[in-house]
């Protein structure tokens, strides 16, 4: 009987690593995402990224000139879509949020038509970032209202950061939205070796934590942007990092609150 154990015992380790490695390489993989903001209003670099083969995600502006054609057009090219809700900043010209902002005046009844309109002007958007917002985002009240549609809307919540009093985690914790925070400014400066230079650091702070996020932009940096972004696809390559839609950062928690069909 023992040497039967002794036969069986190699088997059910050969067994066991063979049903568990695959699963164990798949969990390994390391994932990054990059959204870029300012679609809708912007068109610099749009068509960079639109018409190019790197699954960045496209964060489309209410209310502009080209929102609901950027939404589809990033759809159609099989891009995900989210809605860049323009938020009131401490500092900042009015015209950069367009015409119907999330301001601080509002009532909470106002912000959450405004974040419905929203809706409507960015077809097929999976989640809301915010377009700049360091005053509107400090607010408990504004962001309760806007977490509470998207939990109704079932849409998740990036947090673009731009404020350390950002109240986005907690509301979406309290409320049970799913939430990631970005990591990296690809285009705080304007120069290719500059968003060179911060893909490599999405490429460390991926590697370190598993999964990162980048946030860029098309618009005026949107021709720089694309360039350094297309320049770093290498050092992904290389290091095996899979550029991803921002949504599959998310998977787990979304499959959970089956925010995924
Ligand atoms: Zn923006």
């Amino acid at each position: 009987m023992k040497k039967v154990n002794y036969l069986l015992v190699p088997c059910l380790l050969t067994f066991i690593f063979a049903t568990t490695l695959p699963l164990h390489s798949e969990a390994k993989q390391l994932k990054a995402a990059i959204i870029i903001d300012d679609f809708g209003g912007c068109t610099g670099g749009a068509e960079e990224f639109l018409e190019g083969k790197i699954p960045i995600t496209a964060a489309v502006m209410p209310f502009t000139p080209h929102s609901t054609q950027h939404a589809v057009w990033a759809h159609k090219n099989g891009f995900e879509v989210m809605i860049h809700l323009p938020m009131q900043p401490i500092k900042g010209k009015r015209s950069w949020l367009g015409p119907k902002p999330i301001t601080v005046d509002l009532s909470p009844k106002e912000v959450k038509e405004r974040v419905y309109e929203a809706i409507n002007d960015v077809p097929y958007a999976v989640g809301i970032n915010n377009h700049m917002g360091s005053l509107a985002v400090a607010n408990e009240n504004i962001v309760r209202a806007i977490v509470e549609v998207a939990k109704e809307k079932k849409l998740f919540i990036v947090d673009s950061a731009t404020s350390p009093d950002s109240k986005f985690p907690a509301m979406t914790k309290e409320l049970g939205v799913p939430i990631i925070k970005r990591d990296v400014f690809l285009d705080d400066i304007l120069s290719t070796n500059h968003v060179r230079k911060q893909m490599e650091k999405l490429a460390r702070v991926t590697e370190l934590k598993g999964q990162g996020l980048a946030i860029g932009h098309v618009g005026i940096k949107g021709d720089v942007c694309s360039a350094g972004v297309w320049q770093s696809m290498d050092i992904f390559k290389k290091r095996n990092i899979k550029i991803v839609p921002v949504s599959e950062l998310l998977s787990a928690e979304l499959n959970k609150k089956n925010f995924l069909p």
